[in-house]
């Protein structure tokens, strides 16, 4: 059966990478001349199976509030005329009452559990490269209150086989000395040990290749403008090419991995996706000093910022801005994120070479990603992925094929879409 693959960032070319495993006939399409350019490219670099809680969680309104109006605050909410953004806002509201919290963090648990055992068996199948490091997440507190809730978060962790463990502040600088400067301040951590970092972008670019080696197609340049659909059923996209021709594209099933602008496409249809845009930012910088750097993965947990180590590089992405389709790089945010690395790593790296970058997060309100079968049979979902794209990447895709093959996928406390075996 011949599967058409719309989107080539991580989730587009991983389910065209797990659909071609399983015997489905695979092409892929996507607006850009390369894979990875949009969300996919500069992410926060982190395999992140320890941070399955949303940011729909009890504690966000208040922080939201707190925040208000701080051009440098973590989270930002500007406000548009567009029924779409205020929508999907009460939708994160409700999504933050503690019982729907639980139930999504648990989802997202189990599937980033099976996501990173599909991520190693994959690298050691393919030995694709990417900068990746084995050296786990040191999450970070600044706060004795916030330290305060480590202990329950390990146990809560450990009832989803995640494995963590809290640590003093001598244990975090025996983790990663490069906090030496920052130790000051620190209140403790978590850490998980089983966590990784590596670079999407060139893992998304190495995939894509190897899956133009086994077969798979990919149609580059090429913007889908119309989903072709009558009887209940797609018939084809209409798309349109670099050289300004327009044409179609059929196959016998659809994916839509479009990120963000997965809810219009398919907007004509019927369908309601509750996807919206959530801007972040990250800085990519040289290191001037490898051997000051950190190269245990890290997360702010009282900014909000992470930080990765990617070859001779360092990454740092952070802040959510509800402001929709807009990909202007602002530079006070941007600022706020350099003004944090030099905090934390003073003259480690070559911050006047920083490359600045701004993506959208295609975000459900409770950052539960859609996967499995639309209303429509011949359509399929893998999208909204938010905050977790790239953790999630290798078992939302590995699913999706066992779905689409009449298995069933397994992540039993995952709510996939339609009625599958
Ligand atoms: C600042 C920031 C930091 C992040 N950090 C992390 C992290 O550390 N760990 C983690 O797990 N996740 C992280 N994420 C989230 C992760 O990057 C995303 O969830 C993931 O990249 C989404 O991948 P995607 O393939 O669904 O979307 P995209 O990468 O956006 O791919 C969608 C593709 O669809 C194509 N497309 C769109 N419309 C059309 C059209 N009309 N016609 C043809 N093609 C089209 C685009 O060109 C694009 O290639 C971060 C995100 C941001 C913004």
């Amino acid at each position: 059966m011949h599967v058409l693959v719309l989107g080539a960032g991580v989730t587009g070319v991983t389910t065209a990478w797990y659909l071609a495993r399983a015997g489905f006939e695979v092409s892929v399409v996507d607006r850009q001349p390369e894979a990875a350019l949009e969300t996919s490219y500069a992410n926060g670099g982190q395999i992140s199976i320890s941070h399955p809680e949303p940011w729909a969680n009890p504690a966000a309104p208040l922080n939201a509030l707190r925040w208000f109006g701080r051009e440098d605050a973590p989270l930002l909410f500007r406000p548009h005329a567009d029924p779409a953004q205020w929508a999907w806002t009460l939708a994160f509201l409700r999504e933050c009452l503690p019982h729907r919290a639980r139930r999504n963090t648990a989802a997202i648990a189990s599937l980033a559990v099976h996501s990173g055992e599909r991520l190693r068996a994959l690298r050691a199948e393919t030995g694709i490269a990417y900068d990746h490091l084995e050296r786990g997440i040191l999450h970070l507190f600044f706060t004795p209150q916030e330290f305060a809730r480590v202990g329950a978060k390990v146990a809560e962790l450990a009832t989803y086989g995640i494995q963590a463990r809290s640590c003093s502040r001598d244990e975090c600088l025996a983790i990663e000395p490069a906090l030496a400067g920052t130790a000051g301040e620190l209140a403790g951590g978590l850490y998980a040990p089983n966590d990784e970092s590596g670079d999407a972008f060139r893992f998304t670019q190495a995939l894509a290749e190897r899956a133009a080696q086994a077969g798979v197609r990919f149609h580059y340049n090429t913007t889908i403008t119309r989903i072709d659909h009558s009887g209940g059923r797609m018939n084809g996209i209409e798309v349109h090419d670099a050289e300004g021709r327009n044409g179609g594209l059929t196959a016998a099933a659809y994916v839509l991995c479009l990120g963000s602008y997965s809810r219009p496409l398919v907007a004509p249809l019927g369908e309601q996706l509750p996807i919206y845009p959530v801007k972040g930012y990250s800085v990519t910088v040289p290191l001037r000093d490898p051997q000051r750097a950190p190269s245990v993965s890290l997360t702010d947990e009282s900014r909000r910022i992470v930080c990765s180590r990617l070859g001779d590089r360092l990454r740092v992405a952070g802040t959510a801005e509800l402001n929709g389709y807009n990909t202007e790089i602002n530079l006070a945010r941007c600022q706020a994120i350099l003004d944090w690395l030099e905090a934390r790593f003073p003259d480690v790296t070559d911050t006047a070479g920083a490359h600045l970058w701004a993506g959208l997060r295609p975000a459900t309100p409770g950052n539960v990603p859609l996967i499995g079968r639309s209303r429509l049979p011949n359509l399929w979902y893998n999208t909204g992925h938010g905050t977790l794209g790239w953790t999630l990447a290798c078992g939302s895709a590995s699913c999706l094929a066992d779905l689409m093959s009449g298995r069933r996928a397994p992540v039993p406390h995952f709510p996939f879409l339609g009625n599958e075996a």
